[in-house]
Order: C-alpha cells, then structure tokens, then sequence
C-alpha cells in the first residue's frame, strides 16, 4: 500500500527527466505491452471466476468475473481501435475509457456492498451474456457518438469528471472495506491495494492531459497494479484460502486419525500401550522367532481398595506414577503396556535367563519402595508379579492367563513373586464359580461364625474371642475364609457380609454374657473394604445399640495394609473409639509399612502373626523380631497376642518376653459358640494346665 506513495515522490520530481529516457517508440511499445498485460490480467480473472463459480457459486463471484468480462473487451477494443491514428478513434478510445473505468468504480463498490448469496448456475450464462449485450450495445453507442464526435468539446471535462468520481467511490469502498479487515484480512488487503492503486491511476490519468506522458504512462501502470491485486484477491479467496482450508482439513483428519489410533491401541491414564496393542504383538511376534518369550503381569496389591478409599482420579495418579517407575527401569526387549483393570503386563520378546526376569522383578521391588506421593496421601504400591515363560504350542491369550495366575497366587505369598506352574491353572474356574455362589450364601444362611479364644497370660482366663467366618457351601463343604474373604473383598460382597459378622459377633457376645459366662471381649476382622465403606462407623454403633452389647466388649481388628492413607484412618479410627470399643492390628508385622501410625493412630493392641511365631525355636531373626515387637509394644502401651500358638515352646519364650495374650491351637481351634458356653470351664482348666508347667504359675491363679 506504501509503494504507490512511494513512486509517486519521484514522478513528480522527475517526470520530465524519466520522460526523457525512453525515445517515444520504445515508450508507445511499453505502453502496448502493458495494455495488453492489462487484458491478459482482466481476462484472466473473468475466466478465473467463470470457472470457479461451479465450485463457488457466490453472487461476488459472478459479479467480478462479469466486471473483469466487460473491463477486458472494452480494454481489448480500445487497444486494437488505438492502433489507428485518427480525431474519431482518440475520441472512441476515450470514451471506452472513461465508460470502463466509471464501470469499474460502480461495479467494485456495487460488490463490496452487495451482501453475500449463493446462485444458480444458470447465472453464469445469464449474467456474461448480458455482459457481452452491454458491451457490444455501448461499444454501439460509441460508435455512433465518434462518428458525429458528438462530445468533442465537453470530453476531456467529462473525463476527469469521472476519474475523480470514480476516485470518489474508490476511497468509499476502501472504507467499507476496512470495516472486514478483522474477519478476512488477506482479501481485504488485497482489495484494498487495488483500490488505492485505481485511486492513484485515476488521479494520473486526470493529470495527463497527453495520453502519451509519462503520467498517463504512470497511470497504465498504477492501473496494471490495481489488476494485479484484484487478480491476487480473488486467487486468495477462490483458490488459496479453500486450498489452506483444504489442507487444513486433511491435516486436521490426519492428526486426528493418528489421534483415534493412538487412543484405541493406549491406555489414556498412562499411555502406555494398552490390551489391544498387547494382543497384537503377541499375535505377530510370538511365533516370529526361536527365542524365548515371556510375560510378567503385575499388579498393586489391593488396588480395588485403594481405589475405594482415595477414589479414581487419585488412584488413576497413583497409577501413572507406578508407570513411570516401570518404565524408567524397563530393559530393551521389554515391551511394557497397561489393561484395562489396572495391571501392567510386560512382555518380553527376547529372554535370555530365567534370573534376567527375576532381576527385573527385584528392580521393580527396589523402585516400588518408596512411598507413592499422591496428594497428601502416601501409598505403599506393594506389587504381586506372575511371570509366565512362553511354551511351544500356547498362544498369546494363554501366555498372559499363566501370568496373571502366577501373579494372583503370589499375592498369597510374602515374596508375592512367582512363576507360573501348570497346577496354578486349576483353580481359575473355581473362582469364578465361588464368587457366584457367594452371592446367593448370605441369603441361604450358609455362613456362621467360629470363634478362637484368647487367653491372658497373666490371669490364665480366657478374656476374648475372635470370630471368624465360616462358610458351608451346600456341595463344596466347609470353604475356608482364605479362599472366599478375597473374593468377596473384589466383588463387594463384604460390606453386606463384614455387617452380618459384625452383628453376629456382638449378638453372640451378648448371649454369652445373658447366660452368665464371664464377660468376654469379641474380636471381629475388619476388611479393608468395609473400612472405606461410607456409614461404618454409624452401622458400628447401631449394631451395638441393636445388640446391647457394652462398646468395650468388641475389638475391632484391621491390617497393617489399611494403614497406608494416614490421614483419613486417623480420623476414621478416632471416630470408632469414641463409640468406646478397641482396635487391633492383625498380622503384625507382615504388612512391609512404616510404623509410624502406630503413634498416629489410636490402638490398643497389636497381634504378632503367626508367621514370626512359627519359627521362634528355630530361626534368631524370628525370635529378634518378635522381641522387638513386645517390647516396643510395652514402650507404646500396647497390649500384644500372639497368634498361631501351637506348641508349649513357642509359649515360654511368649512368657519370657511378657506377651498379654494367646491365641493358638495349643489351647483351642476356632470353636463353635455352642461349645465355648458348654465348654467354658472345660477350656478354661486347659489352658490353666498349660500354664502350670510354668514355675511362676502360681501368679494366674490368684
Ligand atoms: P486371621 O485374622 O489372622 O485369623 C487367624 C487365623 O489363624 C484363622 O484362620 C485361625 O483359624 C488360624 N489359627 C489360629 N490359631 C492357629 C494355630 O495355632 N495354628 C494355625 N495353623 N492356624 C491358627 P481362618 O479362620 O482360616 O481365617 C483365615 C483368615 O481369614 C483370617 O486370618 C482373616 O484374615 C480372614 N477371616 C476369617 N474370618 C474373617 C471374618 O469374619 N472377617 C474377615 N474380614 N476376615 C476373616
Ligand atoms: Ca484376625
Ligand atoms: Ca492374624
């Protein structure tokens, strides 16, 4: 927009002396050349539009195509009636001009302020052929009018009438122009441009009064400009801008393309790939090659309870971060991708050692260590890992079975790593069918409750019980807890099941005492479900209120596990022993936590498992570790039982160390309520004579 101010410094400084360069042959042939550049150019856009209207059947379209039409044949016969050198071709010449350039003005504006339709194609032919009528009918009247040289006189006033007119309806449409500058900038500027070189070539052609000087010279040019910029506008607005669109719309379907892939074959909370990427791999490379194959499925242990008590969005955090620490230790040849449940599978196409797998799992142990920080919470990602090697005739789905059986029975086990055996495989339908059958038990009443005394140490008597659930499964038998608490903790069955204990448990610890045995604490296991479970402190409390048993009656029992989220089972915790009654930790000691919550939390007393006791004669570290815990406990006031005491040695070294309470086979099995108020006193004078052999005995009885 610049440039005509710009040149136009020098023309009029200098338009005599640039005259001058060119001998006026050599200036007649520039002007031809860019007379008929102008042709090609208007031609070139009546064309242009003529074609592109099938694609974009706007009336601006047609309009400047039929104003481009009407400027190339009226600029095509002024060109060839130039040519002779006469009083009426100069005068017919004129004339076009001037009729071609108030055409031009009229017709520029007329588009700009016609608002914007589509039309039929028929238009096309409509409005060129009355393009050509109107050009052939003036050219007529031209004609005519030379032949007389009827305005002779008055023309070269009308002519700059109408340059300056036209100049006029120029600037007016550059200001209607720049209103759309912010919607279509590129045309606008382009349109704009014209306009202001048509404005410029308007003012030369009123200036030259020789058609021949160098201002009408300037003129010819400024106009082939203003052309050229009407040529770019409407290349930017027919071809360009759908073509960008175009693009644009290819790239958009591109991406999202690679996008759609990219999620159907990845897991969109850790992208890594996901189930469906996995089956595909295994399907093409399985069979590729002769080296050895191998899965390792893993998985955080309790994930679904983990994801109860902290919810989706953190557990889904917690889950990338275990990913990250996966993929940060990942060898080359491991293939790491995520299902759907929340496992990792790996899968590993070329194994060179069986020990090349077991490192990588203790790498993963090692990472695991330190505590997930999520939010406030920080989570202990305990793994359980199965690892299948691949074998000849098994396929890709079976190879990732193997693995996530090894995986589900190594989360029974302290290590929680395994490989898979053949005998893992028997019993997958069964779970499946035991978790059938669970939910119609509680309906059938097919679960009771046994209950395990436990005896004091120092008074000999026996205090508490622990209840714990039993099922007699009409075809099965009796199925031990082991192998149903888990399965009933996944499908949710043990919030309904963990409240039918619960009342049992106190209404059976209120019969005891309505009978008149001596008051005894009942003991229930808690699962980490029914923790997370909304109303349990309420459901506690009504419970009690129901059964009337006194809150210090019942103990409650949780897991090291449960203590994971400090802050919200502190709270939890606090709100159960304001009903009153006792917590316990279960299985102390096999939970791989901190002990920091034993300060945090409000507990009365822990319960060594009955993994460290079993081997107390036998294994220092055991008997280190169990002497730890008792004195520590004294030191925190905890009272401590200790579980799964089975013979009188590991009952003297209990002694020794000052233990509270005993629970074991050695003075009963879990036993029915029946049998406790029938056999009080039975079991009662056993455990005293247990305890006899013990020279201090005589302190028990009193
Ligand atoms: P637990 O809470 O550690 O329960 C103690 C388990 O040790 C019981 O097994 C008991 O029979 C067994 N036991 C006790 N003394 C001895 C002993 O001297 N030697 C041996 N070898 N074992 C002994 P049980 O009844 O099979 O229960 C297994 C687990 O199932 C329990 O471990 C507990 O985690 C779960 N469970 C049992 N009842 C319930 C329940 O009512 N609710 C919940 N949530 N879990 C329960
Ligand atoms: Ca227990
Ligand atoms: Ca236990």
């Amino acid at each position: 927009m610049v440039l005509p101010l710009l040149l136009v410094v020098p023309l009029l400084g200098f338009s005599n002396q640039v005259y001058g360069i060119f001998k006026e042959e050599s200036y007649l042939y520039l002007n031809l050349v860019i007379k008929i550049l102008i042709i090609v150019f208007t031609m070139a856009i009546a064309i242009q539009s003529w074609l592109v209207f099938s694609h974009l059947p706007s009336n601006q379209t047609l309009y400047i195509g039929n104003l481009f039409f009407i400027t190339a044949l009226l600029e095509l016969v002024s060109l060839v009636i130039h040519q002779n050198y006469s009083v009426h071709s100069h005068y017919a010449v004129m004339s076009i001009h001037i009729i071609m350039r108030l055409c031009l003005a009229i017709g520029f504006l007329f588009i700009i302020v016609k608002p914007k339709q589509n039309l039929a194609m028929k238009y096309r032919y409509y409005t060129y052929g009355s393009s050509l009528i109107l050009v052939l009918l003036t050219l007529f009247l031209v004609y005519l009018s030379s032949r007389q040289l009827l305005f002779e006189n008055q023309l070269n006033k009308i002519n700059d009438l109408v340059f300056l007119l036209s100049a006029v309806f120029q600037i007016v449409t550059i200001i209607i122009l720049s209103k759309y500058f912010k919607k279509i900038p590129k045309r606008v500027m382009w349109l704009i441009c014209a306009a202001i070189y048509l404005i410029f070539s308007d003012i030369f052609f009123v200036i030259s009064k020789d058609w021949q000087s160098i201002w009408g010279f300037s003129a010819l040019i400024y106009q082939f400009f203003a052309f050229y910029f009407f040529l770019k506008a409407i290349y930017y607005t027919t071809v360009e801008k759908p073509y960008q669109q175009l693009l644009k719309i290819k790239q958009d379907l591109e991406h999202s393309q690679q996008e759609l892939h990219f999620q159907a074959y990845h897991d969109d909370i850790t992208q890594l790939p996901n189930e469906h990427l996995l089956l595909k791999t295994l399907k093409e490379s399985l069979h590729a090659n002769n080296y050895q194959k191998a899965i390792i499925a893993i998985e955080i242990d309790r994930l679904a309870a983990i994801r109860a008590s902290i919810g989706i969005s953190y557990s889904n955090k917690m889950m990338k971060l275990v990913a990250e620490r996966i993929q940060a230790i990942l060898p080359p040849y491991y293939f790491a991708t995520k299902l759907n449940e929340g496992q990792f599978i790996i899968y590993i196409n070329h194994v060179k050692t069986r020990e090349e797998l077991l490192q990588f799992c203790l790498n993963l142990r090692n990472v695991m260590k330190k505590p997930l920080q999520v939010q406030l919470f920080s989570l202990n990602g305990n793994l359980n890992i199965g690892i299948a090697l691949h074998e000849e005739d098994c396929t890709g789905e079976e190879l990732l079975m193997h693995a996530q059986l090894a995986m589900r029975e190594a989360s029974q086990l302290p290590q929680r790593c395994l490989f898979y055996k053949p005998y893992m495989s028997n019993g997958v339908t069964d779970r499946i069918l035991i978790e059938q059958d669970l939910h119609k038990a509680l309906a059938n009443q097919e679960f009771y409750l046994d209950f395990q005394p436990q005896v004091n140490l120092k008074t000999g008597k026996i205090e508490s019980v622990e209840a714990l659930v039993r099922w007699r499964h009409p075809s099965r038998g009796f199925v031990a807890p082991d192998q149903f608490i888990s399965i009933a903790e996944e499908s949710g069955l043990i919030i309904p099941l963990g409240k039918w204990i619960l009342e049992t448990a106190c209404a059976q610890a209120k019969a005891w005492e309505e009978q008149g045995l001596p008051p005894m604490k009942v003991a229930v296991n808690l699962s980490l479900g029914q923790l997370f479970q909304q109303d349990l402190v309420q459901m506690v409390q009504e419970i009690l209120q129901r059964t009337r048993l006194e809150p210090k009656h019942l103990q409650l029992e949780i897991t090291e596990s449960m203590t994971m989220n400090i802050d919200q089972m502190t709270q939890l915790l606090y709100e159960l022993k304001a009903l009153g009654i006792e917590i316990a930790v279960d299985d102390f000691g096999t939970g791989y936590s901190s002990l920091s919550y034993l300060k945090d939390f409000p507990i009365d007393c822990l319960k060594i498992d009955r993994a460290f006791v079993r081997n107390i004669q036998h294994n220092p570290n055991d008997e280190a570790l169990v002497s730890m815990i008792l004195s520590m406990a004294k030191h925190l006031r905890l009272k401590v039982v200790a579980e799964g005491i089975e013979e009188v040695e590991q009952l003297a070294f209990l002694i020794n160390g000052d233990c509270d309470y005993i629970q074991g086979y050695l003075f009963s099995k879990p036993i029915s309520a029946e049998q406790i108020s029938n056999n009080f006193k039975e079991l009662h004078r056993h455990a005293l004579e247990i305890l006899t052999q013990f020279t201090y005995v005589e302190d028990y009885i009193i």
